[in-house]
């Protein structure tokens, strides 16, 4: 399985990185903001992206994903975690979302349970 990490934040994209290979994945390819995520989808299975990012956010970025008929599963990592904005995520396509900071079993069952649909 291919996972795509789309966040701005090099330190951000480490600590998903690391928690994905701890739980198994091995085929990790990152992107620095929305526009480079939409660069790099082909052959991916599953996007894990932050939501505040320079020249594209990551829920327009889901937006450009999803309008191209694309039904790879999406998780929202992001601190935006009023119910506001993760019904906006989720209405635009995203299929699960992590909360910053976030403990590794969280991210594990989050991952596991949206791939698992
Ligand atoms: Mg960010």
């Amino acid at each position: 399985m291919k996972v795509l990490v789309v966040d701005d934040s090099v330190i951000m994209r480490r600590i998903i990185s690391n928690n994905l290979k701890t739980a198994g994945f091995t085929q990790i390819v990152e992107a620095n903001n929305g526009a480079e995520g939409l660069e790099n989808l082909e052959g991916i299975d599953l996007i894990l992206t932050d939501w505040n990012m320079p020249v594209m956010d990551g829920l327009t970025f889901v937006k450009e994903v999803r309008k191209n008929g694309s039904r790879i599963p999406i998780v929202m990592i992001t601190t935006e975690g009023t119910k506001t904005e993760v019904m906006e995520a989720l209405k635009s396509g995203v299929n699960n979302y992590i909360v910053k900071p976030f403990t590794p079993e969280t991210f594990v069952e989050k991952i596991k349970s949206t791939i698992s649909k």
